[in-house]
């Protein structure tokens, strides 16, 4: 039984839905459809909830100036601009509007159809998914064998999902906001295409406002906040969801998005405890990080993959987050370092040459020892091209500094974040290609797309169209234009 109900919004308009009679149930709402599904309405399971002055401020606040899906212009976040507020709305499910009838709720838009399963979706289990949405954990845990190779990307579309995250949490911990309940529950992703959509925004923790009754979900919660728990609400005591929180909720995503392991769970126990007190001890108190190059006594023996194989700048961000920091919140990586280490980690990315290899692409961090970790198979070209990123000195021309690290394969893009050294891979990059590399009859070239001022080692103009054949350690000009990168070129054998 299914009917049409109305719904009076803050600002006088109104809204259909369709009431049913067993609405999807979260832990604090539930949801009913809009007739054509573009949007949801949402109620608290406890309408006194609703009632609450102090959250139905922090709710205003979260869609009106917190907002970074609309544009400043438009009444959302100071500063953002209509372009970074489109970039924004496909990143988090922000909701729209406050219902004020026939009681408190709250208007969201529909998640986008990549983060759902299809009728394709599991073929192969012949479980039925169709409708149900890509909630992280099922490409995380053994859930993964239920689904169909297709759905689950490969290691380059994880990276990508990952950097998409590390920005969206990145671009609500610059507002001051936190989630306060990261979790594979509340971060959708499709790694099909590599994206990533951050919902139930609703329980966000607003600056200066009385922060919500959120604990965090199991795994994801911060060992600080577990282990505080006995504490009464409001105790001084008790550490509270938080930025720091998130950014241990963060990292644990990001580990089991690019390693399919969670980051706590070891063979370490407690004989004699029960299961749910051992539980608290093990991701609180007494958590260990199953790759704690000192502590191994929650090490598994069977670790493949490890940090290691993610390149240098993932290990040190996962020993941070995990040895350093699992204890000391304030040690924690930001999100904007995870979004940085991602992106470097990035440019390390080379093709695993086993076409049976489900990673596709590994991080090549040595390049004396060319082995894909997730498969085995050893690199078979005959050198390995790299590209040593350099930036002029301020204020002292001629001189070089480099800063960055390009491992060069057949067919890479270049963009404009690896041209000019002024600009950062993050919303407001403009992703045109500039240029790529071939290899071709045994020479590598650059081929130059819309590059302005490339010059080649001797100083030749290579316009766009036409190409720059790289040689072992030449140098030379992206481009001559304020900002260019000198690029060395390095080609080990
Ligand atoms: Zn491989």
């Amino acid at each position: 039984m299914s009917e049409i109900a109305e719904a009076v919004l803050a600002d006088g308009s109104k809204l259909q839905y369709v009431v049913t009679s067993n609405p999807p149930r979260g832990g604090m709402k539930y949801t009913y459809f809009a007739p054509d599904k573009s949007y949801v309405v949402q109620f608290f399971n406890d309408p006194k909830m609703g009632q609450d002055a102090k959250m139905r401020d922090r709710i205003a606040a979260i869609i009106g100036k917190y907002n970074p899906t609309v544009s400043e212009e438009n009444g959302g976040a100071m500063g953002n601009t209509e372009q970074l507020a489109e970039y924004f709305a496909d990143k988090y499910c922000w909701p729209t509007g406050i219902v004020v009838s026939p009681e408190f709720g709250i208007v969201s838009p529909a998640y986008p159809p990549k983060f759902f399963f299809d009728a394709n979706s599991s073929l192969v289990s012949g479980l039925d998914l169709r409708g149900r949405d890509k909630k992280s954990n099922w490409f995380t845990s053994r859930n993964r064998k239920y689904l169909d190779p297709r759905e689950l990307g490969n290691f380059m579309l994880m990276l990508k999902v990952c950097i998409s995250l590390a920005r969206s949490i990145r671009r609500m911990h610059a507002a001051g906001l936190a989630h306060s309940d990261l979790s594979n529950n509340n971060v959708l992703i499709d790694p099909k295409t590599g994206s990533c959509v951050v919902i139930d925004i609703d329980s966000l923790v607003v600056p200066e406002l009385y922060p919500p009754e959120v604990a965090g979900t199991r795994g994801y919660i911060a060992p600080e906040v577990l282990a505080t728990m006995e504490y009464p609400y409001g105790d001084p005591r008790r550490s509270l969801p938080c930025i720091e929180t998130d950014l241990h909720s963060l990292a644990v995503l990001i580990y089991e998005f690019l390693l399919t392991r969670h980051p706590l769970n070891g063979p370490k126990h407690f004989p004699g405890m029960s299961a749910e007190e051992e539980d608290q001890r093990l991701m609180g108190s007494d958590a260990v990080f199953i790759e704690d190059p000192n502590d191994t006594s929650n090490r598994p023996d069977d670790l493949k993959v490890t940090i290691h194989d993610l390149g240098p700048y993932l290990e040190e961000l996962f020993i941070r987050a995990f040895v350093d920091g699992l204890h000391s919140p304030k040690l924690r990586p930001t999100a904007m370092d995870w979004e940085r280490g991602l992106l470097r980690t990035w440019d390390l990315l080379y093709p695993c040459d086993d076409p049976q290899c489900k990673a596709k692409m590994f991080v090549m961090y040595d390049a004396d020892h060319p082995v894909c970790p997730f498969c085995g198979k050893k690199v078979s070209a005959s050198e390995i091209v790299k590209f040593r990123l350099k930036k002029e000195l301020r204020g002292k021309r001629g001189q070089w500094m480099q800063y960055g690290e390009l491992v060069v394969y057949n067919n890479m893009p270049l963009f404009p974040w690896h041209v000019y050294s002024n600009i950062f891979a993050d919303e407001k990059a403009s992703r045109e290609m500039q240029a790529y590399v071939v290899k071709q009859n045994g020479r590598w070239l650059l081929i130059n797309q819309r590059i302005k001022g490339l010059r080649s080692a001797s100083g030749d103009l290579i316009p766009p169209g036409k190409a720059l054949l790289l040689r072992n350690n030449e140098s030379f000009l992206l481009s001559d234009m304020p900002n260019g990168n000198l690029v060395e070129t390095v080609m080990i054998p």
